[in-house]
């Protein structure tokens, strides 16, 4: 897209006005430097009449990005300025492109009328400009500009002590959220926090940033941060902030904050009021969340699980993609926070699970609800719009919609609850929901049936609604009749038929004939027809009598539009009365829809609802992949389901087994994906499912090279593998698929050697281990706890035929071979590879070795003893001399005694 010139820029005070010397700038570009270092490092919209104009290296970068025409205007410091502009109706769709490439942009408009500053200082005066906002990619509110099922996540990070804090909001829909970080590992913890918000801005102040007590934050977001000023994170200005902004005496009601997450909102707040330039912000009171309440997942974790989107970066073929029935986008948008934030609390799970079981028994309810929700549109966003006032009718139409469903939501639930015990999660929202025909219904009546999205178009308020409105249009109607009679008696006048009445901005309502009959327009004095404007095909004219009319028609119709706006702030502040009851209706609404959603998600594939224990296993009977099984039955093919069974009774640790392409990396995922379908509160693609409430959710699988980071396919491998050995615990559940594939084969085979000794002796997690290395099989035979499967194959007439199947044992062969030459590998080299590998096997060499090391187990306990140490119930082994100390019997001991057990004390010490 390319646009040519621009504005009226230009045309506009292009030289130095009178007596203005050389060098200095323009009044209008004095103007334009003062805002500007304002905002320095943001680019600048600054308005003049229909066009947003951007100048000097603004001007370079936005004609870069935006792909329009550099210009050049006048001259600053003896140079020229670059400029560059955008028409402002078309504003919205060139900020989509600048803030998606990161920029933040900031809106200068004219503040007053040019007939206002004329009045002020005579015919030259400049028009008072000021930033209204600035927009910036964690603060959009406009649907344009958002993703209507992904939530825009702004962050704030604050340090206060040794104590860090997070906050979040969704500008768009008013959500408040914070962390405290303090834990073992607060850097961790930030770091899986921000995987799962995936903010569009991070702000943190100066300090901070350059202090170095925040570990340094993944490439992920570097770009992504906003140093601010330390001031804006003042715990204290914040507290005072906060009761503000919710009015009220004391904080208590929302929580207990510490100072650090005080100081987070704080950041936060003052961040959005800054660029908003709005002291009450469209915001909710603050949801105080606790690490623990959750089931952590590290940013690696959820990028191998491919939960929101692919490891290509596509929403297609992930886990949220493949289980998103939900049918309004507040809906969608609570269910990936669902999948983000999957819970690791018994109760709150159950909770859920209630709601999702009673659709599944009541399908009848299910699908009439469904129905319904489905016409309901997000009022969320509609109502911040308004509250923020930069709503417009369309927004209001929204509402009264999205209201008149909510309406019918709630009279379906009551009915409901009339004939039937409801779970509470249905109680609870049935109360969140009412009965809002006192705001549909007048909307109903004033809304006209087509709509402009901004209230100054006019014309949104439907005929018959208000008399006062109604007059004035029909003064405006009564005008353009006679204006209509007027052309005729031109036409007549003149014997020009086609003459026209028409009317644009410039000269209003003017008379048009085209250039061939203008020789047939009276032209003496005494004719009221004055010519305007001669264009190359037609001659515009005008008289008194048109221009008096044109003057009775733009005041009728600016007092029609003026009381359409008195209109339209009398129907935003209905709708704004009610806003917190508007916004817990639109929070019920969501909740209905994700779990009528999760349950026709779950009649429709034969989910079960999974049995939560205390005690960490996980018993699957006939488990699936909820994805590779959508996309086979898709195809027409079939998923073979397979069972898993890991805990103190059976086994912690399943080494598996198979060749390439059978099933092992599906297996693992498959298990991960319904612990985290388990804990989110959804039904589960199995027969059966008993799952214990795990703590972390560690992935380490496939191999990917990171170049971008600097790291290799085995950096990466042993980075994720590292997080997981530190981070792990005995309630954790970890899926670790070929560790050591990158490097050497006997480095490789030690290091998972090692970390499977680790997973059992040290971390005791529960896990799944997919591996290559058959040589680890052999560890079974001396570890209780360890457990073999292995891929069933069959090999027909030389060629190998998976059959997906995971059964207990393990696997003689890799049918690497095998696997290739189906892939297609010419024929002289897998006959090659054969005979190679005759060879090496004959050689024995890795066998040997490996019993050796089966021999000599634990090899590795040296070195894990004292890692374990930290973690191991059992009292370590008492030093010598504390036994000699609690041996002593200081009253039975001579004097002489006395300091001989002393020097042997001291010697035992050495
Ligand atoms: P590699 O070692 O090469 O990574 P793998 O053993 O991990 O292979 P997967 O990638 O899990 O194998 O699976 C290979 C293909 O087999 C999948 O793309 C899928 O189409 C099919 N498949 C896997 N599991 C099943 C199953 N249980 N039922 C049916 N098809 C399956």
């Amino acid at each position: 897209m390319s646009k040519s010139g621009n504005s009226k820029a230009g045309s506009q005070s292009k030289g130095r006005t009178k007596g203005q010397s050389a060098g200095q700038p323009t009044p209008m570009m004095a103007q334009y430097l003062a805002l500007k270092s304002a905002h320095a490092d943001i680019l600048l919209f600054y308005r003049m009449g229909d066009f947003y104009e951007l100048f000097f290296d603004d001007a370079k970068l936005a004609a870069a990005t935006l792909d329009i025409t550099l210009t050049k205007r006048g001259e600053h410091e003896g140079q020229s300025v670059p400029m560059c502009g955008v028409p402002v109706h078309a504003a919205e769709g060139y900020l989509q492109k600048l803030i998606l490439a990161g920029h933040k942009v900031a809106i200068c408009e004219q503040i007053e009328d040019p007939a206002e500053a004329k009045k002020r200082g005579g015919s030259k005066a400049l028009v008072a400009r000021e930033v209204v906002r600035i927009i910036t990619p964690g603060t959009l509110t406009e649907a344009a500009l958002l993703d209507a099922r992904k939530a825009n996540h702004l962050a704030a990070i604050a340090q206060t002590g040794s104590e860090q804090a997070l906050a979040w909001s969704d500008l768009s829909t008013g959500e408040l959220a914070v962390l405290n970080l303090q834990s073992k590992n607060p850097s961790a913890l930030l770091e899986t926090w921000l995987a799962q918000l995936e903010p569009s801005e991070i702000l943190l102040s100066e300090t901070l940033l350059a202090s170095g007590d925040l570990a340094p934050l993944s490439e992920d977001w570097q770009g992504r941060l906003s140093p601010e000023a330390p001031q804006a994170f003042d715990s204290r200005q914040a507290a005072r902030q906060l009761k503000a902004q919710f009015c009220v005496a004391s904080l208590d009601v929302f929580g207990d904050f510490s100072r650090a997450e005080l100081a987070a909102l704080g950041g936060l707040l003052s961040y959005v009021s800054r660029t908003q330039k709005m002291d009450s912000l469209a915001l909710r009171p603050p949801r105080q969340v606790k690490a623990g309440q959750h089931l952590s997942l590290d940013p690696a974790t959820r990028r191998n699980l491919e939960l929101t989107q692919t490891l290509s970066g596509s929403r297609k073929g992930s886990l949220l993609d493949s289980i998103d029935m939900s049918v309004t986008a507040p809906g969608g948008r609570l269910l990936a926070q669902w999948l983000a934030e999957p819970l690791a609390e018994r109760d709150t799970i159950l909770y859920r699970q209630g709601g999702i079981a009673y659709f599944v028994e009541d399908g009848e309810a299910r699908t009439r609800l469904r129905a319904a929700l489905k016409e309901t549109p997000d009022a969320m966003r509609a109502l911040t719009r308004l509250v923020m006032q930069r709503g417009g009718p369309r927004d209001l139409a929204l509402l009264r919609d999205a209201l008149q469903q909510a309406s019918l939501l709630y009279a379906t639930l009551e009915a409901m609850a009339d004939q039937a015990w409801l779970p509470s999660y249905l109680a609870d929202l049935q109360g969140d929901l009412a009965d809002f025909s006192a705001i549909s219904t007048p909307l109903d009546d004033a809304l006209a049936d087509s709509l402009p999205v901004q209230a100054r178009d006019g014309q949104f308020i439907a005929k018959g609604y208000d008399a006062d409105l109604d007059y004035l249009r029909s003064l405006g109607g009564e005008r353009r009749q006679t204006l209509a009679a007027l052309q005729q008696q031109y036409a007549e006048t003149t014997a020009i038929p086609t003459l026209k009445i028409k009317h644009n901005q410039v000269l209003g309502y003017f008379i048009e004939v085209s250039a061939s009959q203008a020789e047939k327009m009276p032209s003496d004095a005494d004719s009221p027809f004055r010519l305007r404007q001669s264009l190359a095909s037609a001659h515009r004219y005008l008289t008194p009598e048109l221009a008096e009319l044109d003057q009775q028609i733009a005041a009728s119709s600016d007092k029609a539009l003026a009381r359409e706006l008195e209109l339209f702030e009398a129907l935003r502040s209905l709708v704004l009365a009610e806003r917190d009851a508007i916004q817990q209706a639109v929070d019920a609404i969501a909740r209905l829809d994700v779990a009528t959603a999760l349950s026709e998600l779950a009649v429709q594939r034969a989910w079960v609802k999974p049995q939560i224990v205390e005690q960490a296993q996980l018993q699957i009977r006939k488990g699936r992949h909820p994805v590779v099984e959508a996309a086979l039955v898709a195809a027409g093919q079939r998923f073979i389901a397979n069972d898993s069974a890991l805990g103190d009774e059976t086994a912690r640790l399943s080494l598996l087994t198979g060749p390439n392409m059978a099933g092992k990396s599906t297996y693992l995922r498959q298990n991960a994906l319904i612990v985290l379908l388990a804990q989110m509160g959804s039904f589960v693609p199995a027969e059966q499912a008993e799952i214990g409430l795990f703590d972390r959710l560690f992935s380490r699988v496939g191999a990917a090279d990171d170049l971008a980071r600097g790291r290799s396919t085995f950096m990466v491998e042993m980075v994720e593998t590292a997080t997981i050995l530190h981070q792990a615990s005995d309630r954790s559940f970890v899926i670790l698929d070929e560790i050591g594939r990158g490097t050497a084969t006997y480095d490789g085979l030690a290091l998972a050697w090692a970390v499977v000794e680790y997973l059992l002796d040290v971390t005791r997690c529960l896990g799944l281990f997919a591996t290559h290395y058959h040589e680890l099989t052999r560890l079974a035979e001396r570890k209780a706890l360890l457990a073999c499967h292995t891929m069933r194959v069959k090999e027909w007439e030389g060629e190998v035929v998976f059959l997906h199947e995971v059964v207990s044992g393990a696997a003689d062969r890799s049918y690497g071979i095998q696997v290739a030459a189906l892939a297609g590998l010419p024929g002289p080299v897998t006959q090659r590879a054969g005979q190679i590998l005759t060879e090496l096997e004959e050689s024995g060499a890795r066998e040997r070795t490996v019993q050796a090391l089966v021999d000599d187990l634990p090899l590795f306990q040296p070195e894990v003893a004292g890692a374990a140490a930290s973690r191991d119930p059992r009292p370590p082994p008492e030093p010598a001399a504390l036994a000699l100390l609690r041996d002593t019997r200081p009253d039975e001991l001579t004097p002489r005694e006395a300091l001989s057990r002393l020097y042997e004390l001291i010697e035992a010490l050495a």
